[in-house]
């Protein structure tokens, strides 16, 4: 007759850490062969530590196979998570190291002219906005008094080559207003 113990079905976790160890020991019953002389039960556990302490956990010879399994996919993933690690402290080191080799970019000092500072504006702009922009820095530069976008246009564009709407469209679009 099967017993309830040996017909139930076993669940083991699929991953797990820490070793698999055979556990000989003595029962404690007086009248058991293992209570005299050098013969002990074997049992096989998980031994693992935690917040280093090592420890046990009991195990029956049903769920040692799973356990092997769960020990050794623990173990793959470990390994391909330190590569990945790895892989990833070379191409870190790699890039800083290239880098540093480099030649110096040129020093983004004290700009020298004012065609100078606009263009350190110019990654910000498409092209025809850029004109259009440098067009109000000259205006702003020159316009006497109050500093306003019409009288930037009046001195700047005097012809009136674009419409107004385009510079005040522009000057609504541009970055750092
Ligand atoms: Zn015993």
């Amino acid at each position: 007759m099967m017993t309830l113990m040996t017909s139930k079905r076993t669940w083991v976790p699929r991953m797990l850490r820490g070793s698999l160890v055979t556990l000989r020991r003595r029962c404690g019953k007086p009248s058991c062969h293992c209570a005299q002389g050098d013969q002990r039960h074997e049992a096989p556990a998980l031994s693992y530590s935690e917040h280093g302490r090592t420890r046990v956990v009991m195990l029956a010879e049903s769920d040692v196979d799973a356990v092997t399994a769960a020990l050794e996919r623990y173990r793959a993933a470990k390994t391909e998570l330190e590569e990945q690690a790895s892989t990833g402290l070379a191409a870190l080191t790699e890039r800083v190291a290239a880098e540093r080799a480099e030649p110096r970019r040129p020093a983004t000092g004290p700009v020298t002219g004012f065609g100078a500072l606009l263009g350190l504006t110019r990654a910000g702009f498409t092209a025809p906005s850029f004109a259009i922009f440098t067009d109000l820095m000259a205006g702003w530069v020159c316009a006497p008094g109050r500093r306003t976008i019409t009288a930037m246009i009046t001195v700047a564009d005097p012809a009136g080559r674009r419409a107004h709407d385009a510079y005040h469209r522009n000057a609504a679009t541009a970055p750092g207003r």
